[in-house]
C-alpha cells in the first residue's frame, strides 16, 4: 500500500481517535457486581457484569468461585461429590442498582460458619449421620438455614474433642433448634 506522509499523519490520528472513544465508552459502561451460592455444596461464586449503563445488557462477564467453610466439610466427608453448582443469586449491586437481593442471601452466612462446619464434622465422625443430613437439608433451604447458623453459633469454637462431648452437646441444644426449625418453617 503506496501511502504518502500526510495519508498516513490521518490514519494514525483516526486510529487514536477510535482507541480514545472505546476507552471512554468502556469508563461509562455501569459494572454489576453480586455473588451467589451453591445450593449443593455451599460454594460461593462472585460475578461481576459491565453492562450498557442502566440496561441489563451485558457485554462481559467475570466470576470467581470459593470454597467456604461448609462446602470444604462438605466435600471432605463425600456428602457432595463433583457436581454441577446450582447457584442461587444472594446480593448484589451497580450499575443503577442499589441492592437487589436473592433467597440465597438466607443461605450465604450459614456456608461460611466455622460452627456449622465443626457441627457437620463432629456428627460425621461421632457416628450422627442422620443429624448431619437434615442440617444440610436444613441449611440448604432458605426458610430454615438462619436455624442452622444458630445451631453453629452455639458450637465451641476449638470443635469437640470427643464423642461425650458432642453427644452432651447435642442433646442438650436439640430441643430449642427443633423449636426454631418449626418457628423458621411457618414464617
Ligand atoms: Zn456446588
Amino acid at each position: 500500500m503506496n501511502t504518502n506522509p500526510a495519508q498516513r499523519k490521518r490514519r494514525i490520528a483516526l486510529f487514536v481517535a477510535v482507541v480514545a472513544l472505546l476507552l471512554a465508552g468502556s469508563a461509562l459502561f455501569g459494572a454489576f457486581s453480586f455473588s451467589s451460592v451453591c445450593t449443593r455444596c455451599g460454594a460461593i461464586r462472585d460475578t461481576t457484569e459491565w453492562q450498557i449503563p442502566l440496561t441489563r445488557a451485558t457485554i462481559f462477564r467475570m466470576s470467581s468461585e470459593h470454597q467456604t467453610p461448609v462446602s470444604t466439610e462438605l466435600f471432605r466427608s463425600g456428602v457432595v461429590s463433583k457436581h454441577e453448582h446450582q447457584w442461587l443469586f444472594s446480593s448484589g449491586g451497580g450499575n443503577g442498582v442499589t441492592c437487589a437481593i436473592g433467597e440465597g442471601r438466607h443461605i450465604r452466612p450459614v456456608v461460611q460458619s466455622d460452627g456449622v462446619a465443626s457441627v457437620l464434622a463432629a456428627g460425621q465422625r461421632f457416628g450422627e449421620v442422620q443429624f448431619r443430613d437434615r442440617l444440610v437439608r436444613l441449611m440448604f433451604d432458605s426458610k430454615t438455614s438462619e436455624a442452622v447458623r444458630g445451631l453453629g453459633l452455639c458450637a465451641p469454637t476449638n470443635g469437640f474433642t470427643d464423642a461425650t462431648e458432642f453427644h452432651t452437646w447435642l442433646s442438650r441444644e436439640t430441643e430449642f433448634f427443633d423449636e426454631m426449625v418449626t418457628m423458621y418453617q411457618k414464617r
